[in-house]
């Protein structure tokens, strides 16, 4: 069918990689370029010998001449990014320039500034639409499936949407004091931020971790969980009809608050350079070196995650609740493709978007969120590719 050009070889990616070799009759050949090519070349080894066709590539993807020559020369029909949020502008900027469809997982966020929002890559909606290309903006888990089972819950189950309430649980153990379990810089910023949620129209503000509840998850039982910003807030808060407030929650246990507290009070969670030993150094950058790599955590984490959606809306003139939810097995997906399940819920539907915009099912010129496409097709994807997804018309609610 065609070819991927799949920036990054992290977590997420490494997971991608292997689905799209699972997928060889949409992915037939596929270039893994990023920073460090010996990782590219390590995965390389791992997964030749099937039918898709890996190659391998090493890319500074901030540099932008780089990024075109390396399109110009394999010639991809999309370009994954799966590195790091700071990388999404630069890439946009290549695959504008070389008229090919773009999909990532990550919104946009300047590396100097702890803050994400999708102003920046809305921004570049009219050009990528006169260039004739797609966007697909935050193919990931969360965003990304969440988008898709909005999409899903307003064309099946809702004339009307009011609250939705996204639930991510994460009851893994790794065995380790303090790890996290993706990218430690990306993760610290986005847990150390202010919380917000959106209500009847406004944004509405809470400390770092304010609000807490408890939820019974299905399969996992009883966890704390707390309400964060998260981007999907933003898209879905435009993109459903007749929603009145849209909240995130992720679980955390007692003992990774306490050591995030710490390590935040010493300074060691900052992102102001400060001079060590004549260098400059920023604090969470020398902390992301001396914790686990998330890549380790795989073989050591047992548990599962809880991700989904509890709607609460309108249909045929009666109120109606709704949850939909994906349970995942760290173990599981070590024993497929050697990660656990934080990369994996993410590094499927990463390979889902890029199916969707290769094959034509999800192409409109212009820049996208996950909602804005007819979900049925990857509502399907999810069950084929390992992610399969459980429906209850009777949940418990958040407060
Ligand atoms: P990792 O840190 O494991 O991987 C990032 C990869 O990007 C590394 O291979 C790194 O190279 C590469 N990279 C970084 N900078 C550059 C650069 N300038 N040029 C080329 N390559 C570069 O991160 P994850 O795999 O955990 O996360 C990947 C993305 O997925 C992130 O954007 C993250 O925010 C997103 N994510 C989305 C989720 C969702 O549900 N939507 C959930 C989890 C993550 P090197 O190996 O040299 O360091």
């Amino acid at each position: 069918m065609g070819k991927c050009l799949i920036i990054g070889c992290g977590g997420v990616a490494s997971v991608a990689i292997h689905k799209c070799c699972q997928n060889s009759k949409v992915f037939t050949e596929i270039m893994i370029a990023s920073r460090t090519k010996s990782k590219c070349d390590a995965l390389k080894a791992k997964l030749e010998g099937g039918e898709t066709i890996i190659h391998t590539a090493q890319v500074d993807a901030d540099n932008v001449e780089q990024l075109i020559a390396l399109i110009n020369d394999f010639k991809p029909d999309v370009v994954l990014n799966l590195a790091l949020p700071y990388q999404d502008l630069h890439i946009m900027d290549a695959c504008l320039a070389t008229k090919t469809h773009y999909i990532d997982t990550a919104n946009y966020e300047p590396e100097d500034t702890a803050h994400f929002e999708y102003s920046w890559q809305w921004a570049y909606k009219e050009r990528f639409e006169k260039a004739g290309i797609t966007a697909l903006l935050g193919s990931g888990f969360d965003p990304g499936v969440t988008s898709v089972f909005s999409a899903y819950a307003m064309k099946h189950q809702f004339d009307e949407i009011n609250y939705i309430d996204i639930l991510d649980a994460n009851a893994g153990d790794h065995g380790y004091p303090f790890a996290t379990n993706f990218n430690p810089e990306i993760n610290i910023r986005e847990v150390s931020a202010k919380g917000s949620y959106w209500e009847n129209g406004k944004w509405i503000e809470t400390e770092p971790m304010e609000i807490k509840r408890v939820y019974n998850f299905p399969q996992l039982g009883e966890k704390d969980m707390y309400l964060l910003h998260h981007e999907e807030l933003e898209s879905l808060a435009l993109n459903i009809k007749g929603i009145k407030r849209i909240r995130f929650f992720m679980t955390f246990g007692q003992s990774y608050l306490t050591h995030l507290k710490c390590l935040e009070n010493v300074g060691m969670t900052s992102i102001k350079p400060i001079e060590f030993e004549g260098k400059q150094i920023i604090p969470l950058q020398f902390l992301k070196a001396v914790l686990p790599d998330p890549a380790s955590l795989g073989p050591r984490t047992k548990g599962k995650t809880n991700i989904g959606c509890i709607f609460q809306g309108k249909k045929d003139g009666k109120d109606k609740t709704y949850y939909l939810y994906n349970v995942c097995d760290h173990q599981d997906c070590y024993k497929e493709v050697e990660s656990q399940a934080i990369s994996y819920t993410t590094g499927v539907p990463a390979m889902i978007g890029a199916m969707l915009v290769m094959t034509g099912a999800w192409q409109k010129p212009g820049v996208h969120n996950m909602e804005e496409f007819d979900p049925d097709p990857f509502m399907e994807a999810l069950n084929k590719w390992g992610l399969p997804w459980i429906e209850s018309f009777a949940p418990e609610l958040v407060e």
